[in-house]
């Protein structure tokens, strides 16, 4: 019988973040590359990033605190993070075109505060390769014959034929970018283990219903703590922007993978400090100043300059103080609730942004069964995993795309057939040294 070789020695599926670049360097090493992707174009989210900007890494830690941000995920990172780390990633995207910027927190992003930007190095780097993109093209499951996959079957009948397999299908975080967690159906199929998928980085809501008013407002360098059963359960610094029927921003999304467990078991109260730096004695003796400052102005004028225009009438609301009432006639009981709400302006959680308000997913694909070094499946032979199908998340901060970014380029540089050569040529040299 004949041998039917492949067109492609690498096929990568899904044209995220991840799957691009895995295309990329699998095409930089010489592989003949397809990719795969559902939508018309690869990187409909990645377009959404960082509200249209891009926040592509983070500057802000070395590897290990890198990945010490992705929890118990962090170990099997590493590698991945000393292969293809921050460093490296900037210097990806500055040597095509694209120049980078850092602002507070470490946060990174392109000079031009355009995520197309980003997404046009990616495109560049994958037809520098000769990357072939399949886009418009389905991809409805995976044949496995003897250990390995034998192709990948599509959604108008067609077949994709390769050596290897990269599966970068992402998780179920905003479904209708084309990211609906079908990956893990096929991938279970072949015998992996997907661990429970629940949003994460996902906007709170709460039953306060003042917080209406609030809409739009932001405070930016707060603390927002959680408590569950009277204990402290989580603190997360940030901005917090409110929103129609909750609180979202860097702080409330980092909060919301441990809110939403939490509340699965009760309720839970959240505080937000506005003066993280300053303890409610001290906000007392500053409120005292300020009050006999401005003795003669009336509550809400006062207090304009603590808060936003916006935020005011509500703290002086919740604090029992009339808006128009002369300063000097505030009791000592209202100045402390109103220190009191300054330090800790309290919400009980209702809930947690589904799949599509959710920036990512928690849960995946076991990382028991994906070699970290390699990205390689532990179970089939020619299958590579990366960027959010694995069971990874990281906070609100570039870290998911640099998650992306490293374990993408690894899969794309293990995957293609002239890794391997090389990488038996380094073995024969050291043998040789060693001889
Ligand atoms: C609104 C928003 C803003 C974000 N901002 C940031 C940010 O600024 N910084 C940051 O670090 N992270 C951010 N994230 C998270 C980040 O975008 C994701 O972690 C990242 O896109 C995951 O990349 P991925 O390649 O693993 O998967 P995805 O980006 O989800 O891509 C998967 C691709 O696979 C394709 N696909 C899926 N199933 C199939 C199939 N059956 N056949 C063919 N193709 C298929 C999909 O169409 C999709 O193109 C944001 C997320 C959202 C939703």
């Amino acid at each position: 019988m004949t041998k039917i070789h492949p067109t492609y020695d690498v096929a990568v599926i899904g044209g995220g973040p991840a799957g691009m670049m895995a295309a990329g360097r699998a095409a930089e090493l010489g592989a003949r590359v397809v990719l795969v992707e559902g939508n018309r174009r690869p990187g409909t989210k990645l377009l959404m990033t960082g509200n249209g900007r891009c926040n592509l890494t983070n500057v802000g830690h070395d590897t290990r605190g890198l990945a010490s941000m992705f929890g118990a995920g962090g170990k099997f990172l590493l590698s991945a993070f000393t292969a293809f780390g921050v460093e490296a990633t900037i210097a990806f995207f500055e040597a095509r075109g694209g120049r980078t910027k850092t602002e507070p927190g470490g946060r990174v992003f392109p000079v031009s505060d355009r995520a197309a930007d980003v997404l046009a190095s990616l495109t560049r780097y994958m037809s520098q390769g000769g990357v072939t993109v399949m886009a418009g093209a389905r991809v409805t499951g995976l044949d496995a014959d003897g250990g390995r996959i034998t192709r990948a079957r599509l959604s108008d009948g067609g077949t994709v034929e390769a050596n290897n397999f990269i599966v970068c299908t992402g998780g179920r975080s905003f479904p209708r970018t084309g990211s609906d967690g079908a990956g893990h159906g096929w991938l279970s199929a072949l015998g992996h283990t997907v661990t429970a998928l629940t949003p994460a980085l996902a906007p709170l809501k709460v039953s306060e219903a003042w917080v209406r008013e609030l809409e739009g407002a932001s405070l930016a360098g707060a603390v927002l703590r959680a408590y569950h059963g009277g204990k402290l359960r989580g603190e997360s610094a940030g901005e917090v922007v409110f929103t129609r029927n909750g609180i979202s921003g860097p702080a409330a999304l980092n909060m919301s993978g441990a809110a939403g467990e939490l509340a699965g078991r009760g309720a839970v109260s959240l505080a937000i400090d506005l003066m993280p730096d300053t303890d409610e004695a001290e906000l007392d003796a500053r409120l005292q100043d300020l009050f006999r400052e401005k003795q003669n102005k009336t509550a809400i004028n006062c207090v304009t300059g603590l808060l936003t225009p916006k935020l005011a009438p509500v703290f002086l609301k919740l604090a029992g103080i009339v808006e128009d009432e002369q300063i000097n006639r505030i009791n000592r009981a209202q100045r402390l609730a109103l220190a009191r709400l300054l330090k800790g302006l309290p919400f009980t959680v209702t809930g947690v942004g589904g799949f599509d308000r959710a920036m990512v997913t928690r849960g995946g694909v076991s990382l028991k069964e994906v070699d970290g070094k390699t990205m390689r499946s532990k179970l089939v032979e020619n299958l590579y995993l990366a960027g959010e199908v694995l069971d990874l998340d990281g906070p609100s901060g570039g870290y998911n795309l640099q998650m992306c970014w490293s374990t993408g380029y690894v899969a794309g540089d293990n995957s293609s057939p002239a890794r391997k050569h090389s990488s038996r040529f380094l073995d024969f040299a050291r043998n040789d040294k060693q001889g």
